[in-house]
């Protein structure tokens, strides 16, 4: 849970729906925000100044979508780790209202990203969309730099987020506890394979030797 991030949720909660304090933005507020009609038809955005309750993120901008009928407004909260939350509203005529089959709940959703298999790789805390991309980049050797955990048993690899902590995760594949911490660093998508085929020579020779004294010992000299 990253404190910062909720602190920005409930602040945007209260800037929408209003509190005991004040009403709600009105799609009349947020017109006036953004500019619209004087700035153009839009997609017109507006960032809200930073204030203690957002010290916790980079920021949070509202995007107005003056010809959606089905879709206004999205709040965009960027994290400090430059992770983007997007909700989606509309406006029913008196407050705002997510649009059928998107996100609209103002908090953190960390909780329920779960683990997503993409080929051969498992993804842990990433929205499906970021997931996608990230497995994109690891098979094309792009993604320099994400941080993944490798099985050293079944050779596994666990790309993770950032609000991962990766000490507790254990291999999804066969359940194995003692993970090694990796950097993807693009070359290893090269390596790898002839490094698990060295290994696997070296240990065929090594069974070989040990057949051989095994033999020597049993046969004699
Ligand atoms: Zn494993």
């Amino acid at each position: 849970m990253d404190p910062g991030l909720e602190a920005a949720f409930r602040y945007v909660e209260r800037l929408l729906y209003g509190d005991m304090e004040r009403p709600g933005l009105t799609l009349y507020d947020l017109e006036r925000l953004v500019g619209y009609p004087a700035r153009g038809d839009g997609p017109l955005a507006y960032t809200l100044p930073r204030t203690q309750s957002l010290a916790g993120v980079q920021g949070v901008r509202l995007y107005y979508y003056p010809k959606d009928p089905l879709l206004q407004l999205i709040v965009e909260i960027e994290d400090l780790e430059g992770r983007k939350h997007l909700r989606h509203f509309r406006w029913n005529g008196f407050s705002w209202e997510v649009p059928e089959g998107k996100r609209g709940e103002l908090k953190s959703t960390e909780e329920v990203l779960g683990l997503i298999q993409v080929g051969e790789d498992y993804f842990l805390g990433f929205p499906r969309e970021e997931a996608l991309e990230l497995e994109e980049g690891v098979r094309k050797g792009e993604a320099l730099g994400a941080k993944y955990l490798l099985c050293p048993r079944c050779a596994a690899r666990v790309f993770y987020a950032p609000s991962v902590r990766p000490s507790e995760v254990a291999c999804p594949r066969c359940g194995n506890t003692t993970l090694l911490f990796k950097t993807f660093s693009g070359l290893e998508v090269a390596k790898d394979p002839l490094e698990a085929l060295a290994d696997e020579q070296r240990a065929l020779r090594r069974l070989l030797e040990e057949l051989l004294a095994y033999l020597k010992r049993k046969l004699g000299p």
